[in-house]
């Protein structure tokens, strides 16, 4: 096992890494930027190093700076955690030249799933299922047209670089198709460096629902069964849950296995995402996998009992997967809604600045994962996440209920967040039903500024 891990992020998840690192008996070092110098986080680690001024780019994304840190330490290992250098494959080789761990997937394993032409190919392999759509890139016009005619419009254009939901073209029709092509690639080349691009059926109406796998070094991986995913807004997740409600089992567990097949065959060593989306008739159709730990990770810790942060470490120090797949079952329902410093009256204007007022809900059954405490300045540099609710309840209504009660209790002020917003989803009709779909959030909020306005 290690004896010492630095933390290469900030916020929630530098605590929760924090958490889980001195639970398994290891020593934790952090990086901060100047304006996190008061990062309440930062009290907790063994030792601290400033890594340069607020901006991402000369501080959190300073790989030169966060190795130098490592070396001075001495630590045996890093964990990214989500953003940042999370899913930067050219880190995961400086590490690994510099003999530190990676916390994460190899390189290599990184560089297939990322690219996401090669990640449909690998999925193809293992059976999990992808949109009907082109074998691999896009070279000729002709073979564009050929394919949409044969799986029917509409069609997506896609970089197989392109990420953050950028790179995507609909196409309605093939006067669309003929004109986005051409324009598509120029763009990703330009965006990304790779103007390799591909075709795929575009969903009108979907449900997000996504499985968290884990895979060893041993060849080892299971499945930890899903999350639904489908309250978002401009393609921000806001309120996650586990396990995917009105799924059937046999088609939830054969999708799972499926997901775990895909990690298995990458030869796979850590935490990892493969996203879906769902149509009406059950079909799932991979979206793509996201090789690191997720914000919406701790909703499967609360209905399997796995920590997964701990297995991460774990799994990069060399040891075998704690459980095997047998060992995993769904207790209950839970419900995640991520509290951001954003102002929903006002078009989710982020809140930088004093919180004054800190006060989380507790009980049976409710988490909150936050750095945030009564006197903490939020920086106006990062992601306006600031917390996580997280519930657990014997059942979907039972979660629900419990949502409703900790969203009620929790007080933070005087900066704005998106609590209001999550109380008026959790008594939406269609989240109640879980009738709905990826845009149900953004037709909603349209319908509610039409009546007022
Ligand atoms: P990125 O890596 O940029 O996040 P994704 O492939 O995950 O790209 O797609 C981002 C979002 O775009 C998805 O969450 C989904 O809402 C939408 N999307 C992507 N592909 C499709 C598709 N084939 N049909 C419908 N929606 C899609």
């Amino acid at each position: 096992m290690f004896s010492r891990i630095l933390i290469a992020n900030r916020g929630e998840i530098a605590l929760r890494i924090i958490r889980a690192a001195k639970q398994l008996g290891l020593e934790t070092v952090c990086v901060y930027s100047t304006v996190d110098a008061d990062g309440p986080w930062l009290e907790y680690a063994d030792r601290t190093f400033c890594i340069g001024p607020g901006p991402a780019a000369d501080s959190y994304l300073r790989i030169d700076r966060i190795i130098s840190a490592a070396e001075i330490a001495n630590v045996d290992a890093i964990h990214p955690g989500y953003g940042f250098l999370a899913e930067n494959a050219h880190f995961a080789e400086v590490c690994r030249d510099c003999h530190i761990e990676f916390i994460g997937p190899s390189p290599e394993a990184m560089g297939i799933l990322g690219d996401k032409i090669s990640c449909r190919k690998m999925a193809k392999s293992a059976r999990t299922p992808i949109f009907p759509g082109s074998p691999g890139e896009i070279e000729e016009v002709d073979e564009a047209v050929k394919i949409a005619s044969k799986i029917g419009y509409p069609v997506i254009v896609k970089a197989s670089a392109g990420g953050g939901g950028r790179g995507m073209r609909i196409c309605r029709d093939e006067a669309e198709l003929l004109s986005n092509i051409g324009v598509a690639q120029k763009e990703a080349e330009a965006s990304f460096g790779n103007g390799a691009v591909y075709l795929e059926k575009y969903l009108e109406s979907a449900r997000h629902i996504e499985v968290q796998v884990l895979g060893d070094k041993h060849g080892n991986a299971i499945h930890l069964y899903n999350r639904d995913c489908t309250s978002q807004r401009r393609h921000q997740k806001l309120i996650e849950e586990g396990p995917a409600p009105g799924v059937d089992p046999k088609i939830r567990d054969m999708v799972a296995k499926s997901a775990a097949a895909l990690i298995r065959k990458v030869g796979y060593a850590g935490a990892a995402t493969v996203e879906f989306l769902m149509d009406r008739d059950q079909k799932f159709y991979m979206l793509e996998v996201n090789t690191r730990i997720q914000v919406e990770h701790p909703v499967t810790e609360m209905i399997t009992g796995v920590d997964i942060v701990r297995a991460s470490i774990m799994i990069a120090a060399g040891e075998p997967l704690e459980h095997q797949q047998k060992d995993i079952a769904i207790n209950g329902h839970a419900i995640e809604c991520r509290i951001n410093a954003e102002d929903p009256d006002r078009d989710f204007m982020p809140q930088a600045g004093l919180v004054e007022i800190f006060s989380p809900p507790g009980g049976f059954g409710v988490r909150v994962d936050s750095h945030v405490r009564p006197g903490y300045r939020i920086p106006p540099n990062y992601d306006s996440m600031i917390g996580k609710l997280i519930v657990h309840g014997a059942n979907r209504a039972e979660a629900i209920a419990r949502m409703q009660v900790a969203l009620n209790e929790f007080r933070i002020g005087p900066i704005r967040t998106t609590i209001p917003l999550h109380q008026k989803l959790l008594k939406h009709q269609q989240f109640i039903d879980a009738d709905f779909d990826i845009n149900y959030v953004e037709r909603w909020m349209q319908n509610e500024s039409d009546k007022s306005s």
